[in-house]
């Protein structure tokens, strides 16, 4: 059951409106009820909101309240409120009714499209919403800017890239929105998107230009040097590829744990190693990165023994809270104790392991959503870039980075 708060708020707004639309007209555009039909309305409406009956409630109070030009704003305002509690159909009834009214003044007719559009985004119904908000961007007027905002959503849920990209570029030559970050990040993740259909259909040129289309968005963009160091490697271009990716090491250190695996294979294809481990440590000390502490400890083990490799992940741990190296530690530490002692440390890793399976490793810093992949866009809030990796006593590291 909805909150009876909402319905108060909902019956106090409807009230100031008929007041208004009553007190402010002095010739009607067309005859009105008495104030004793009106009344008795609210009563019928009121009757149902005790009762439990909310929708009959809506209803009721939609019809007492006349469109008038002194009510527009309290219908505008009671649509929206109606779609924000997810009753979209009554929303759009609202809304409908307000359009249908002739002569109605620009400013006001572009509020009532964006609305409108608004509901039908919510209802999924994405063209009507694109056709509606054509008709605001093509009037001129100042609506036109939202107009351009609710397109790019359209856009990305239809995944229709360059026309994503094209209404962000409107907006990005108006002065107020130049130096918007999230519209600059958005238009860059379009161009990525765009670049990595080519990637799949393997044409290297016509992502590169869509790769540094996006870098023309955001200088910065991690996905676009994640990009083009995937298609340097894939040219055999692997010191080139290096490059991009300690580019992404200094702009985002929280990124390392993507770094890792294609910064291995190309310093394996160049033959340095020696070099990779370096990297690894410098991480490590640098930006207390789990990952690579755990990749070095690995490949320490391999190369002298487990005694450097415990050494390395107890000095990891004692600033870096994390569960996958304390795993680590405790399975390399069972090789060569006695039975008791071994037996301890099984009990203490199965505890270890069962509380980390099935943890979150990401989190939206937008909205909180939880998950255990990366996504560029938040499936939750689908904004772009809100998507972090959850640190402290995770899977994962706590970073230099995330410590600032
Ligand atoms: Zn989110």
């Amino acid at each position: 059951m909805e909150s009876l708060s909402f319905y108060a708020l909902l019956l106090i707004a409807i009230i100031a409106g008929w007041l208004l639309g009553r007190l402010g007209t002095s010739k009607p555009a067309r005859p009105k009820a008495s104030s004793s039909d009106l009344f008795q309305d609210y009563f019928v409406g009121l009757n149902y909101l005790l009762n439990d009956e909310p929708d009959e409630a809506i209803d009721t109070f939609i019809k007492a309240l006349q469109i008038n030009s002194e009510t527009i704003e309290t219908h505008l305002a009671l649509g929206a409120l109606l779609r924000r509690r997810g009753k979209v159909d009554k929303a759009i009834n609202v809304h409908q009714a307000l359009l249908a009214r002739p002569h109605l003044e620009r400013d006001f007719s572009n509020s009532v499209r964006l609305q409108l559009a608004l509901n039908y985004i919510a209802a999924g119904l994405l063209d009507r919403a694109e056709r509606l908000l054509k008709e605001v961007l093509d009037d001129g007027g100042e609506a036109k800017w939202d107009a351009l905002r609710h397109l790019i959503t359209i856009y990305q849920t239809e995944k229709e890239w360059e026309n994503a990209i094209a209404c962000s570029s409107q907006l990005l030559k108006s002065p107020q929105f130049r130096k918007d970050p999230t519209l600059l990040g958005g238009a860059a993740h379009y161009c990525c998107e765009i670049a990595e259909q080519h990637l799949h259909a393997n044409q290297y040129a016509q992502a590169r230009t869509e790769i540094k289309r996006a870098f023309t968005f955001e200088r910065k963009s991690i996905r676009g040097m994640l990009l083009l160091a995937d298609i340097e490697r894939r040219a055999g271009k692997y010191k080139a590829a290096v490059k991009e990716l300690l580019r992404v090491r200094a702009a985002k250190p929280e990124f390392i744990a993507q770094l890792l695996e294609p910064l291995a294979s190309c310093h394996e294809s160049l033959g340095a190693s020696a070099d990779f481990e370096k990297l690894l440590k410098a991480m490590v000390l640098e930006d207390s990165n789990t990952e690579a502490a755990l990749m070095l400890a690995k490949m320490t083990s391999e190369r002298v023994g487990s005694a450097e490799a415990i050494a390395l992940l107890r000095k990891h741990l004692t600033h870096s809270s994390s569960k996958s190296a304390l795993i680590e530690l405790l399975r390399l530490q069972l090789d060569g104790v006695d039975e008791n002692v071994a037996s301890s440390l099984k009990s203490l890793l199965s505890l270890v392991e069962a509380q980390s399976q099935g943890s979150s490793e990401y989190r939206c810093h937008q909205c909180g959503f939880e998950t255990k992949s990366f996504f560029w866009m938040c499936p939750s809030c689908k904004q772009w870039d809100k998507i972090r990796p959850i640190f402290g006593m995770t899977n994962r590291q706590t970073s230099n980075a995330e410590k600032a």
